[in-house]
């Protein structure tokens, strides 16, 4: 292995290694781990471009020198989804604004920029993006090759809110996309995987900047199901958490409001941190030679956080993030709107049995229900279809197992009867095959990757795995 990755690397030219030491980025033996430490990889090369060239300048030598490229934004996926022991692309150096439209309100930005900075270049420029998830640590060009999204029945995903792109090929050719110019690459580019190449820069749609109010009150999982409609449509932004082993829920609920209402903040995050990050997570980390404890610690859980009405008005930004706590496996699906319920009902059914069994799997977190409208990206889960996303977390110790495949089985199960679609961040065991009938463009995604990078220098295990049309040798993917 060592003897073929010299050869490899002797075989870059002289301009091509000089290239590589200079935008070499971070510890000889660098090791990449995703945020959760779920998922890790060794990279041979990590580097730092700072402009579009030196991006071409990697993707000819890398070709030239069959060597694997990747980009990753903020390692946030909690999959494979970023990683290759090739060459790694860090774009935190190109994380620059290019241009600003007030007049459509847009604004052009480099693909590294992370989420935070971007709220506050806009910020600055009077606007904001409208929609938004539970954090804003991710870079864009990650966030979109991902279809990351929050909440809200009339807003779509990050990647619907792309209304332009650059990105640099598997042959090192530049391809510029939007609705008018190459409509078929444009609608395939804004939700990548990483797959179609390393996307330089964006065009964001935002909206002005806005205030938002939001209310979270506690109730129970049967009213909201039964006017599940209601609900989704009681608020611009609604986000609900159902409670396992619990009837308890919460729903959470987030309105424009006047620019000039004053700010106000819930309760003292200090208190919430501690109880949050530490006491819950002690007790959690207990709880793993005592499992029947766990649905006790998510009624008090429910009971300390949760129960009790919270209201806060802020910028739209910081009032949709929240404090994701500590690493955790999360698993994630969208499915049609109207099959929310069934499928949150048949969860919860599953959930009771288990908790009947002596040994039956025990949930840690809240179920996390969310909404999102449709689009035409064709990898999105959101494609031509209104969705519910169901989120499923389980705590995750930094240094021992916890069970919770049983978990991930039976959940899939239920969302694959019900037409679902995988979020692409997650790890799940969907194959091409399957992937197939519930991404409808997904095999003129690949028909299109193929095109773009003719080598499969952004080919991962990952891509391998559910991009790409089936080896039959392969069987379907593990947890
Ligand atoms: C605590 C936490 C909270 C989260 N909350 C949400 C949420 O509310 N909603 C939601 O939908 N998701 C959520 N996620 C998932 C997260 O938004 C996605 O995993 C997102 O892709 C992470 O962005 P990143 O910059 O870290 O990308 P990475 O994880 O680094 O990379 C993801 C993919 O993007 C590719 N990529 C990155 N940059 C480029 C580029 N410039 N060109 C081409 N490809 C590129 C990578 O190669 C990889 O394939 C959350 C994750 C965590 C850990």
């Amino acid at each position: 292995m060592l003897e073929q990755q010299q050869q490899q690397q002797q075989e870059l030219a002289i301009g091509e290694r000089a290239l590589f030491d200079r935008l070499r980025s971070g510890p000889p033996g660098f090791r990449f781990r995703n945020w959760a430490g779920t998922f890790q990889s060794q990279p041979r090369w990590y580097l730092a471009p700072e402009t579009e060239q030196d991006i071409v300048g990697i993707i000819h030598a890398a070709r030239r020198t069959k060597l694997g490229v990747k980009a990753v934004g903020s390692g946030h996926s909690p999959s494979d989804i970023a990683c290759t022991d090739s060459v790694m692309l860090n774009m935190d150096k190109m994380r620059r604004v290019l241009a600003h439209d007030a007049e459509a309100c847009t604004l052009t930005v480099e693909a590294g920029i992370r989420l935070h900075d971007l709220h506050r270049e806009l910020e600055r420029r009077g606007m904001a993006l409208s929609s938004v998830g539970r954090i804003s640590d991710q870079s864009i060009g990650g966030a979109i090759a991902t279809a990351t999204h929050g909440t809200g029945i009339a807003f779509g995903d990050l990647s619907s809110a792309i209304t332009g792109l650059v990105l640099v090929d598997g042959t090192g050719a530049r391809r510029e996309c939007s609705a008018q110019s190459n409509p078929d690459l444009f609608d395939a580019a804004r939700c990548s995987l990483g797959a179609l190449g390393i996307v330089t820069r964006v065009t964001v749609q935002c909206e002005p900047a806005f205030m938002l109010r939001a209310v979270q009150t506690p109730t129970t999982l049967d009213a909201v199901l039964d006017d599940l409609d209601g609900v989704v449509r009681s608020a611009e932004h609604v986000r609900i958490w159902w409670f396992p082993h619990t009837n308890s829920a919460v729903v959470w609920r987030a309105s424009r409001t006047p620019a000039d209402t004053p700010k106000q903040s819930p309760e003292s995050l200090v208190r919430d941190r501690l109880y949050g990050f530490h006491i819950y997570q002690l007790q959690l980390y207990k709880a793993r030679c005592a499992p029947d404890d766990i649905p006790r610690l998510a009624q008090e859980h429910f009971a300390r956080r949760f129960d009790r009405r919270l209201e806060w008005v802020d910028d739209g930004y910081r009032v949709f993030n929240f404090d994701c706590l500590f690493p955790q496996y999360v698993n994630e699906w969208a499915v049609p709107l109207e099959l929310a319920a069934p499928v949150l009902r048949q969860l919860r059914s599953w959930v009771d049995a288990q908790q009947q069994e002596k040994h039956g799997a025990r949930v840690h977190f809240p179920v996390e229900v969310r909404f999102v409208r449709e689009c035409s990206v064709w990898l999105s889960p959101a494609y031509k279809r209104t969705i519910c996303h169901v989120g499923i977390i389980m705590y995750r110790p930094y240094h021992a197992p916890v069970p919770y495949k049983r978990y991930w089985r039976a959940f899939e199960d239920i969302m694959r009867a019900h037409q679902g679609r995988p979020h692409w961040a997650k790890a799940h065991t969907m194959t091409y095959r399957d992937l197939v009938d519930a991404y409808p463009r997904l095999s003129d995604f690949s028909g299109l990757r193929e095109a773009c990078d003719p080598d499969g220098i952004f080919v991962n295990d990952y891509i391998r795995r559910h991009i790409t049309p089936p080896d039959p040798a392969r069987g379907r993917p593990k947890l």
